[in-house]
């Protein structure tokens, strides 16, 4: 009896903060969580958390969190049954669905909640391609696909990008990271974001932000570029066309390893500054600044956050990013460490000064393809704008069951209403969660999962931000409470059930026993740096800390002259797309402000909603308005404004700030319900989704929904 404390990290988003964790022990040996804080003593975080992360022990101790799994009975009510007969049932229903339709018919979707689990991501997919489904969707694809697209399509650098530690100068596009603990490698990492941008600043790197809104991080910005919402190729092409005119690219670099650069500039000429600067809503001197404030450092990347794929144009933007940080050559050179050594990613291939070799992408020969506008497997999933149509549309193929990892989609698809019909046309919807979410009470079958400190994990979801070769091992330090288990173990035992295989990295993960969650861990990243049970092991003499293996950190090897490949910036759509976006601008006549998407500080997404003392900070997700645009519209701070798309109507709660551009209503998104409406938008808030299509506005190459930069008219509700 008593308290002991321990050392583990937070899950409650991918940034993996280093904890120390009181955990009460009772007679009966139930260990209960009762404080968790920053753990001082950590070589990467130096005691980082954010008050979402602090409320862990309400997450895990509430009131209201599913201890128990629930299944529907014939009168569609609720009855909590044990997890074995909930898997079982699943299992009998998969069963004759696949035997009915086949297996495309069982769709899976890791969400935000499933990825904190580090065996999820690759027990959700091997359970999918075990049955044989092509229907596998993350996440991923709903707010930033073109990432992945973009780095494969147009060449990856195999040392890898310029790290934010050694960066001279930084471009933040669209990101937040003080609040999102977001940023792509290259960017700023997630742990203690505003320390380490003020730390770099004050060793003469320069940071320039482009945002509409005068973010968290733009307050930080040496130079900060209001730039108008789903603009962002303007700015990037105008800062092209500088760069260029002015030869301040990296003429050497450019010659050794890029192709299609002639394309590029011939395409950014008509993006003059000025020009630039009008579709920008910037001044020509400031996009002249920004390029030659880039151009004229000597190592650090242009990155994006996740609203500028989401406010339309998203491969070109993401294009454009890469463009900028491949002219001037912002990679690791020959004999540097390689940029993120990430000792649990299995298959990363040599690191050289080099770029790697194309991967098939999008719409590849042989790849997957959905039955819907021509889109298709990104790596191994489907994007998630065509899952309401496979669910909905009759059939080979169609979508009859559906398994939420995680995830909410009433809240994060796009057009809700959609994805909410599509959600009830199912013949079996199961979604794990530990929450009576928006989602989970339209589910068929609800799996209770344990929560993060109650499983052991590995920081796998983490390393990409990590500049050294840092890894954890984690024990579960709490009692799951009721009937809750891993949902890897969901999973192994449907496929137990089923009599199909799952198969990972290292090969097939025994059917005839359960295996351990180390065990799990270890096949799943086979071919990485050091294996989980090594570092478990290593992290136990280490009193439960976190292990740094510097000797293990790769060094960029010189190019292999064998097998050389180039950078090609002129391959399939691009440059041209450049020139189509300079020819139309967008118009939506009658909707003149526009809905962008912002970050919460007291949610991940849609996770958090239920916490008490993250609900004491906000119940809603306002409708951040210029003052002037207030007045303008007649309405009023604390009113409730309608705010209205050509798809659908929704409604905020006025606050005005003049950190928003005018022209602007700023909200959070993954607030409200399928039925959230102006009666109870100030306790639940509001679903900017609702406003949102899959088939009007999308990316012909992702599929991504304009989900920022909406067009919308506001009037006082
Ligand atoms: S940033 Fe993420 S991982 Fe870190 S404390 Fe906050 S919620 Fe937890």
């Amino acid at each position: 009896m008593g308290i002991e404390t321990q050392k583990t990290f937070c899950r409650f988003c991918h940034a993996n903060c280093a904890m120390i964790v009181d955990v009460e022990v009772t007679g009966d040996g139930t260990r209960k969580v009762v404080e968790v804080r920053g753990d001082p003593d950590d070589p990467a975080y130096g005691g980082y958390t954010c008050l979402k992360g602090r409320e862990l022990p309400d997450s895990h101790n509430a009131e209201h969190r599913l201890k128990h799994s629930l299944v529907r009975n014939e009168a569609g009510e609720f009855v909590e049954t044990p997890m074995d007969d909930a898997l079982a049932h699943v299992a009998d229903e998969l069963r004759r669905i696949i035997n009915e339709h086949g297996p495309h018919s069982v769709a899976v979707f890791m969400g935000s909640g499933g990825f904190q689990n580090s065996a999820a991501m690759a027990a959700s997919l091997s359970f999918a391609q075990g049955i044989g489904s092509r229907n596998f969707y993350t996440s991923v694809t709903l707010d930033q696909p073109a990432k992945v697209y973009t780095t494969m399509r147009y060449g990856r650098w195999m040392g890898g990008p310029n790290t934010f530690s050694e960066s001279d100068v930084a471009m933040f596009i669209g990101n937040n990271p003080v609040v999102s603990h977001y940023a792509p490698v290259g960017g700023v990492p997630p742990f203690s974001p505003s320390r380490r941008i003020r730390d770099r600043q004050a060793q003469g790197m320069k940071l320039i932000v482009a945002d509409p809104r005068e973010s968290d991080v733009a307050r930080l910005a040496d130079l900060y570029l209001p730039v108008k919402p789903g603009e962002d190729p303007a700015l990037l092409a105008g800062m092209l066309n500088v760069i260029i005119t002015e030869e301040i690219y990296d003429r050497n670099f450019v010659a050794a390893h890029v192709d299609g650069f002639d394309e590029l500039a011939r395409a950014v000429a008509t993006m003059t500054p000025e020009v630039a600067a009008e579709r920008a809503g910037l001044e020509p001197d400031q996009i002249i600044a920004a390029a030659r404030m880039f151009a004229g450092g000597t190592k650090g990347c242009a990155v994006t956050g996740t609203g500028p794929e989401m406010a339309g144009n998203g491969t070109l933007t993401e294009y454009l990013v890469t463009c900028l940080n491949t002219v001037c050559a912002r990679f690791k050179q020959e004999g540097e460490k390689a940029a993120i050594p990430g000792v649990f990613t299995p298959q990363q291939g040599p690191r050289r000064a080099q770029v790697a070799p194309p991967v098939p992408m999008f719409g590849a020969e042989g790849m997957p393809k959905s039955r819907f506008r021509g889109l298709g497997h990104l790596g191994w999933e489907m994007p998630c704008n065509v899952l309401a149509d496979e669910i909905l549309t009759p059939g080979e193929g169609q979508v009859r069951a559906f398994i939420s990892v995680g995830g909410n989609p009433v809240v994060g698809f796009p057009d809700q209403q959609k994805m909410v019909r599509a959600l009830d046309d199912l013949d079996l919807f199961v979604q794990i969660d530990p929450w009576m979410s928006a989602s989970a009470k339209r589910a068929d079958v609800v799996l209770a999962p344990s929560q993060c400190l109650e499983r052991e994990d590995i920081t796998n979801l983490s390393e990409w931000w990590h500049e050294e070769p840092y890894a954890r091992y984690v024990e579960a330090v709490a009692t799951p409470p009721g009937d809750v288990i891993d949902e890897w173990e969901m999973f192994w035992t449907l496929a137990k059930h089923l009599g199909t295989p799952m198969n990972l990295a290292g090969g097939p993960l025994p059917m005839d026993r359960k295996p351990t969650k180390e065990e799990f861990l270890d096949l799943s990243v086979a071919g990485c740096l050091v294996p989980p049970s090594q570092v478990r092991r290593d992290c136990a003499a280490n009193a439960g800390a976190a292990v740094v293996y510097s000797d293990k950190h790769p060094l960029v090897d010189p190019a292999d002259k064998g097998e050389f490949h180039r950078f090609d910036l002129a391959c399939g759509d691009m440059p041209a797309a450049i020139l189509r976006y300079a020819d139309n601008p967008p118009l939506k006549a009658g909707y003149d402000f526009k809905l962008i998407s912002r970050r919460s500080k007291t949610r991940f997404n849609s996770i958090g909603h239920p916490l008490k003392k993250l609900q004491e900070k906000t119940t809603t997700n306002p409708a951040y308005i210029h003052p002037d645009d207030i007045a303008a519209l007649g309405l009023v701070e604390g009113g409730i404004v309608e705010i209205s798309s050509p798809h659908a109507t929704i409604h905020g709660v006025v606050k005005a700030s003049d950190k928003v551009r005018r022209g602007l209503v700023s909200m959070a998104h993954a607030y409200g319900d399928a039925d959230a409406s102006k009666e109870d938008v100030r306790t639940r808030g509001s679903s900017t989704n609702r406003l949102t299509s899959d088939t009007v506005d999308i990316d012909p190459i992702t599929g991504q929904a304009l989900q920022s930069a909406i067009p919308v008219k506001l009037v006082a509700a």
